[in-house]
């Protein structure tokens, strides 16, 4: 019975699709593109944290120049209200005094400006580059999505080759056969195995010499299964 041969061919092309569907559900590129998710949405919030710090610093130099403005504004008020002569004595040393003091505010907040203006040159290059780090992260996303999708196109190839394999074997077999292949298949994952020697090819498990008697002495063209684990137990040249 030669056509239980090629139920290990059948055994062989399934033996693959589980490869296939192993090898499907563990990509290494899936794990990458995880990582590299994860990469990217830390420096997304990095890039979003250097901008909110930038547009803090700006809101701090448009307050210190808008005082700055007004604190000259006074200068100039006062010195225009000194030049026209208008004032008093008592008045005249009030408003040199203001002006003192209001030079000095002014000198203060120049100096805070400055510092500021400093802080965002400093804010502005890191922006840039946790930008530039960010679109760093997203070329590396895309390039492991298509590194992805590559291999899953390749087992796509090999796993539409076993299925043709697979439908080209079914025909072989009688109906009450491939059944028992199937159901053996379902509930062990494995529907035949060669008898090598005393041992299962399917379940690699030794079979004791009552075993080996029964089956040496079923005729050929009857199925035998193993008594461990149900394989259908192809015997040399059957
Ligand atoms: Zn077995």
């Amino acid at each position: 019975m030669k056509v239980q041969q090629k139920l290990l061919d059948l055994a062989d092309v399934d033996a693959e699709l589980l490869r296939i569907r192993h090898r499907r559900i563990n990509l290494p590129e899936d794990k990458e593109i995880e990582r590299l998710k994860k990469e990217r949405q830390a420096r997304k919030d990095d890039a979003v944290a250097a901008e909110i710090a930038l547009d803090d610093l700006d809101r701090d130099i448009k307050r210190l120049e808008r005082e700055v403005d007004q604190v000259r504004q006074r200068e100039q008020r006062d010195n225009a209200l000194m030049q026209s002569g208008s004032v008093a004595a008592k008045q005249l040393s009030e408003l040199q005094h203001e002006l003192g003091t209001l030079g000095r505010r002014r000198s203060l907040l120049e100096d805070e400006l400055l510092d500021i203006m400093e802080q965002r040159e400093a804010a502005e290059e890191n922006y840039k580059h946790a930008g530039a780090r960010l679109s760093h992260a997203e070329e590396e996303l895309d390039a492991a999505g298509s590194k992805r999708g590559d291999a899953t196109a390749d087992l796509d190839v090999a796993e539409k080759r076993c299925d043709t394999d697979r439908e080209k074997l079914a025909q072989l077999f009688p109906e009450e056969l491939l059944s028992l292949y199937e159901n053996e298949r379902r509930s062990h994952s494995v529907g035949a195995g060669r008898l090598q020697g005393s041992r299962c090819g399917a379940c690699r498990i030794e079979l004791d010499r009552g075993e080996l008697e029964r089956i040496k002495a079923t005729p050929p063209e009857r199925v035998v299964q193993c008594p461990e684990c149900g394989a259908i137990l192809v015997r040399a040249g059957r």
